[in-house]
C-alpha cells in the first residue's frame, strides 16, 4: 500500500456547561464527544479533585478558557431521565430571586443524587408501588364546593393559573382540592401536595389514603436515604401519583407534574430559614408559585386565614379567588369570649382565671373535651436565684434557659443545649430551694390544671412531643377519640387536627404573640387564634373559645371576638400600606454572622461603609440582631426596605459580594424575611 490507512478522524470535542450541587454560583464548562443532546442530563464530572454528579445546564460553553484547560465529562447517566427545562428554569430563577448560589439551589433538586454516578435511580420496570389497595371514598360535594372544584379542574392542562381557595375551617377545602387532585391523576398527571410540617399531617395522609384508595408518596428530609431514594425513583418514573411533602419536595424532578396544592398556605413554616453554607432561604409557597409558572400548571393555595400577601394578590386579580362558605348542617362557628384579665383575680404563680376555670368545669360536667393553648414549651421560660438574682442564660445564645420540669433539665430553645438542673446556684452557691421558676410554659399549665381538676384526664402536646413521633401519634389519637378531657398544648395543636369531642378552647395568654417588633405579629396572632377557634365545636355541640387578654380593646381582639376577618384585614392592610411594609413594599434582611465578635463587627462595618445609594431604597442597620449571639455566632442585621417592584438581587447581591469576609464570618441574604431574629 502506498499510503497509510487514515486513522478515523478524532471526534470533535464540544463544550457544555454543567451546574454542580456545591456552594458556587454559576456553571462550569466541560468537554464531551457525544453529539446527542445533553441539556438537562445528569453527568459525572470531576470538580476540585472530586467526582460528583452535576446537571448539564447549557448547550454551549461559557468560559474563554482554551479546550486544553477543560476537563471531559466522565460519564453521562443516560438511564436517568434528563432534568426538564421547567425545573432547570425554576432553579435558575429561584437562585436569582433568593440571592442564592445556583449550586445550592440545585442541591435541593438532587437530594439523594449528589453522590457520583448514582444510577440506582434509574427507573425500575417494576409495577407502581402504590397500586390501589383500598376502596376510595368520597362525599357528594355541595353546589359551592362543586363549583370551586369544577373551576379548578377546568384549569388542568391549560397552563399556569394560581388559585386561592379560601374558606373557614370545615368548609370543605380539603374535599375540594382532593377532587381536583383526582381529576389531575385521571389525566395521568402527578400532584404535589405541600404541607407546612409533615409530622403534623398524619390525619391528612390518612384522609388522602381513604379518599384515593392508595398510599400517597411521602417526601421529607428526615426520612432515611433508602426511603428517599425509593420515593425519588417513583417521582422520576411517574409511578408516584400523589406526593405529600414538606417544602423540600418542591424542587424534585417530577416526571409529569400537573398540579401543586399548598395546604395552610399562610403558615410561616413554609419559610426555609436554615443556617450554614449550603442552606438556601426561600419561601415554599412562593417557590411553589414559581414552579407552577415554569411548569405551566395550576397551583392551589388553600387556607382559612390566607396570608396578606396572598390576599393582596387575589385582590389585584393575580390569583383567582375561590371562596367556600360553610356547609349546611355543619356546626355553627364557635363563639369567642374575651376574658378581661385586668378584672380577673389570679393567685400568685397561677395563670388560669376563675372564669376560665369555671368554663373548663362546665365542659367536664357535660363530658366534653377542652383545649388549653399556651404557646411555650417546657415549664418556665426563666429560672433565677432568689439569693443573688442570677439568671440562667445560654452560654451560646442571647437567651434564657427554659426549665423542663419533666426532664429536670434546663434547655436552650435556640441551640438545643440541655443541662441538668445544677445542685446549687453557680453564682452564689445558694441551695436549690432558692431557685425560682418565672412565668409559665405548657408543663406548668398542666400542673395548675392537675391541681384544679385532679381526676380529669390530661395530656400535653408540644414541640417536645415531636421527639417521639409514635408517642405523639398515640396522644393525638387518644385526644381525637375523646379519651382525654383537657388537652394542653402549643401551636402544634392549631394545625389540622380534628377533635370531635372538643367544645371549649381556652387561650391562656393571647397577648404573648403581640409582643415584639415583628411586622406580622398581629396577622400571625389572628391566624393562630382563628385556627384554634376553628378546632372547637366541629360536630354537634357549638364551640366556645375563651381568650384571656389584658388588651380586650385591641382591634385584633375585637375582630376575633366578632369573627370579623374582613375588619381585621382592613386595619392590618392600612397599617402596612402606611408603613410601606409588605405586601405593599419589599424587605430583605442581610445578616452578618460569625465569630470572633470583632470580625463579625468588622464585616458589618465594611458593609455599612459601602451601602448602595439607590433611589427609593432604604437600608437600615447594621444593628445587633435581637438574638445577638446564636449557637456561639455573633449576629448583626441590615434591613433593606424597598418599593414592591424592586429587583432585590440587583440591590443586594453586588453590595454583599463586594465585601470581603473571613471564612469564619458569613453574609446571608434573606429575601422577604419572615423572622426578624
Ligand atoms: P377544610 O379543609 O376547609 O377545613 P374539610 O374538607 O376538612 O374542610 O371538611 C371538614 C369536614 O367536613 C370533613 O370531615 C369532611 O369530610 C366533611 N365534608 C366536607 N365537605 C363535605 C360534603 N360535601 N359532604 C359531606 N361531608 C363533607
Ligand atoms: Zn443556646
Amino acid at each position: 500500500m502506498l499510503f497509510d490507512e487514515p486513522s478515523p478522524p478524532a471526534l470533535p470535542l464540544r463544550r457544555v456547561s454543567v451546574c454542580v450541587p456545591l456552594h458556587v454560583d454559576g456553571c462550569f464548562d466541560y468537554l464531551t464527544e457525544t453529539t446527542e443532546p445533553l441539556l438537562g442530563r445528569y453527568v459525572t464530572v470531576s470538580f476540585a479533585g472530586q467526582k460528583m454528579m452535576g446537571v448539564v445546564w447549557g448547550d454551549e460553553g461559557t468560559s474563554t478558557l482554551p479546550n486544553a484547560k477543560l476537563k471531559t465529562i466522565a460519564e453521562v447517566h443516560w438511564l436517568v431521565p434528563p432534568m426538564q427545562e421547567a425545573l432547570r428554569s425554576t432553579i435558575t430563577k429561584a437562585a436569582h430571586y433568593n440571592c442564592a448560589a445556583l449550586g445550592n439551589m440545585l442541591r435541593l433538586a438532587m437530594p439523594v443524587m449528589e453522590k457520583a454516578a448514582d444510577t440506582r435511580l434509574k427507573p425500575r420496570k417494576t409495577a407502581p408501588t402504590d397500586a390501589p389497595a383500598l376502596v376510595p371514598t368520597h362525599h357528594t360535594l355541595t353546589p359551592d364546593q362543586h363549583a370551586a372544584a369544577h373551576t379548578m379542574q377546568a384549569a388542568l392542562l391549560q397552563g399556569f393559573q394560581p388559585f386561592l381557595l379560601d374558606g373557614e375551617t370545615g368548609a370543605g377545602k380539603t374535599e375540594v382540592f382532593f377532587e381536583v387532585a383526582e381529576a389531575a391523576m385521571r389525566e395521568g398527571l402527578q400532584v404535589l401536595l405541600l404541607v407546612p410540617e409533615i409530622a403534623l399531617s398524619v390525619p391528612l395522609l390518612k384522609r388522602a389514603e381513604a379518599r384515593f384508595g392508595f398510599t400517597p408518596t411521602l417526601w421529607h428530609s428526615s426520612e432515611t436515604p433508602a426511603k428517599r431514594r425509593e420515593a425519588l425513583r417513583a417521582i422520576l418514573n411517574g409511578s408516584a401519583r400523589l406526593i405529600i411533602g414538606a417544602r423540600s419536595a418542591l424542587f424534585l424532578p417530577y416526571a409529569s407534574l400537573g398540579l401543586i396544592i399548598v395546604d395552610e398556605e399562610h403558615d410561616s413554616a413554609f419559610k426555609q430559614e436554615g443556617t450554614g453554607m449550603y442552606s438556601v432561604m426561600y419561601h415554599g409557597r412562593d417557590m411553589g408559585v414559581l414552579r407552577a409558572r415554569e411548569e405551566r400548571i395550576p397551583i392551589i393555595l388553600s387556607s382559612a386565614t390566607p396570608a396578606l400577601e396572598t390576599l393582596v394578590n387575589a385582590d389585584r386579580g393575580k390569583y383567582h379567588h375561590l371562596k367556600l362558605t360553610r356547609r349546611e348542617g355543619q356546626a355553627a362557628l364557635p363563639t369567642v369570649h374575651l376574658l378581661d384579665m385586668r378584672r380577673e383575680k389570679l393567685a400568685r404563680q397561677h395563670w388560669i382565671s376563675p372564669t376560665l376555670q369555671q368554663r373548663l368545669q362546665d365542659a367536664l360536667n357535660r363530658g366534653e373535651q377542652s383545649l388549653l393553648f399556651m404557646n411555650r414549651r417546657g415549664y418556665a421560660p426563666l429560672v433565677l436565684c432568689r439569693a443573688c438574682g442570677h439568671r440562667y442564660e445560654c452560654p451560646n445564645c442571647t437567651a434564657w434557659l427554659v426549665f423542663h420540669a419533666s426532664k429536670r433539665r434546663m434547655q436552650c430553645h435556640h441551640c438545643g443545649l440541655s443541662v441538668p438542673m445544677p445542685p446549687h446556684c453557680p453564682s452564689c452557691q445558694a441551695d436549690p430551694e432558692q431557685l425560682v421558676a418565672c412565668g409559665p410554659g405548657v408543663e406548668r399549665i398542666e400542673e395548675e390544671v392537675r391541681g384544679l381538676f385532679p381526676i380529669a384526664r390530661l395530656c400535653v402536646i408540644s414541640g417536645d412531643s415531636t421527639e417521639d413521633p409514635k408517642r405523639l401519634k398515640a396522644l393525638l389519637e387518644a385526644a381525637s377519640a375523646g379519651e382525654i378531657d383537657i388537652i394542653i398544648g402549643t401551636q402544634l395543636l392549631a394545625k389540622g387536627h380534628h377533635f370531635p369531642k372538643l367544645t371549649t378552647v381556652g387561650v391562656v395568654d393571647a397577648d404573648a404573640g403581640l409582643q415584639g417588633g415583628d411586622i406580622r405579629a398581629g396577622e400571625r396572632t389572628y391566624q393562630l387564634l382563628h385556627q384554634l377557634a376553628g378546632r372547637a365545636g366541629r360536630e354537634e355541640a357549638r364551640g366556645r373559645v375563651f381568650v384571656q387578654t389584658y388588651q380586650p380593646d385591641h382591634p385584633l381582639m375585637q375582630a376575633l371576638a366578632a369573627w370579623d376577618r374582613e375588619g381585621f384585614l382592613r386595619l392590618e392592610m392600612e397599617k402596612r400600606q402606611r408603613a410601606a411594609m409588605p405586601p405593599y413594599g419589599r424587605l430583605c434582611a442581610v445578616i452578618v454572622e460569625g465569630e470572633p465578635e470583632e470580625k463579625a463587627v468588622e464585616v458589618a462595618r465594611a458593609l455599612s461603609m459601602s451601602v448602595p445609594n439607590i433611589q427609593g431604597v432604604q437600608i437600615l442597620g447594621a444593628a445587633p440582631a435581637p438574638l445577638y449571639k446564636l449557637r456561639g455566632q455573633y449576629r448583626l442585621r441590615f434591613l433593606v426596605v424597598a418599593p414592591k417592584s424592586t429587583d432585590m438581587h440587583a440591590v443586594v447581591k453586588p453590595w454583599c459580594d463586594a465585601v470581603p469576609h473571613p471564612k469564619s464570618v458569613s453574609i446571608r441574604i434573606d429575601v422577604d424575611p419572615v423572622s426578624f431574629l
